[in-house]
């Protein structure tokens, strides 16, 4: 039987006898709302670890838009049997509050000083895009790694920028090890998302043209184009023909994140797009080069 725990102190003591014992912990963090691409990486640290610990929290400080947070899914009940067929050990839930004990405003917000620095790869795109949202991701992640002290983290390769924000974060606190996972998609080619659930079904077809201005760009880099601005305006063609809202369509180098799109010839390129859809934000990416969009 999968253990719910909605505590820290819980929680905390129950990854402490794991490790005791010497388990080695796998942990997932996520915001609930499960789908496959979630469960992918439940399933992948199932296979790498002892035990596997899923938060299921969704964390209000990295929430710009306070309509995205209020309509964001919940649904821990199915979360929990699907984390059980999974083979997950423990579910963490809670709350900010309990993790900032006495320590949030009237408000809701957490004082600055109190917010964790999310390095270099917070810069740009998302970073650019959504005030504060990586500021509240590594506040939050931070607090999870020193409550389960995993030996290994998966994250998807989906929130690609974040996957390098919690990489550096790890690598400063020296652990855990991070484990970025593949993209899970339909069999349009759209990307898993709790999000996907708010799309009308016009709008999920729509959808689909993310992933497939990404194939078209990746299409041209395999036959060779490397000019960054010829890709990334190939990028947006697509989109812009397909009437989504777009937020970005841009191209970075990485190895080497920057907050402006690189220019020039490239070496190593990843595609990465956001843009709302029947108001619903989406966000998809694609290592160009690397073996296109796998389809469920
Ligand atoms: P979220 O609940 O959206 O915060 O996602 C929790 C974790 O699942 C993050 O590390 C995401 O990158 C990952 N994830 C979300 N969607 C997918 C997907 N389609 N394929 C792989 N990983 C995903």
């Amino acid at each position: 039987m999968i253990e719910l725990l909605d505590s820290p102190a819980e929680a905390r003591a129950w990854c402490a006898l794991r490790r005791e014992r010497g388990e080695r912990i796998g942990f997932v963090p996520t915001m609930g709302a499960l789908h496959v691409g979630h469960l992918s990486l439940v399933e992948r640290a199932v296979a790498e670890n002892d035990a596997v610990c899923v938060s299921v929290f969704v964390n209000p400080l990295q929430f710009d838009d306070p309509r995205d947070l209020e309509r964001y899914p919940r649904d821990l009940e199915g979360d929990a049997r699907l984390l059980e067929g999974a083979g997950a050990a423990m579910v963490f839930t809670g709350t900010l509050a309990q993790f900032f004990p006495g320590e949030l405003a009237a408000d809701g917000s957490l004082a600055p000083e109190r917010l964790v620095d999310p390095g270099p790869a917070a810069a740009g795109l998302e970073g650019a895009f959504r005030t504060g949202h990586f500021e509240g991701v590594a506040t939050i992640v931070a607090r999870l790694f020193d409550l389960v002290e995993p030996a290994r983290v998966y994250f998807g390769r989906k929130d690609y920028q974040q996957a390098l924000v919690v990489d550096d974060l790890a690598r400063r606190r020296g652990g855990p090890r991070v484990v970025v996972c593949d993209i899970v998609r339909e069999p349009t080619g759209l990307a898993c998302s709790s999000r996907n659930a708010l799309l009308s079904e016009a709008g999920r077809a729509r959808a689909a043209c993310l992933s497939r201005s990404l194939e078209a760009v990746d299409a041209a880099w395999r036959e060779g184009a490397r000019d960054a601005e010829e890709l990334a305006a190939l990028l947006r063609e697509g989109l812009a023909r397909d009437g989504v809202e777009l937020d970005y369509a841009e191209l970075r180098d990485p190895l080497a994140w920057s907050a402006e799109a690189p220019t020039g010839l490239l070496e190593r390129a990843v595609a990465l797009v956001a843009a709302r859809v029947d108001g619903v934000r989406l966000i998809d990416n694609l290592e160009l080069g690397a073996g296109g969009v796998a389809r469920a």
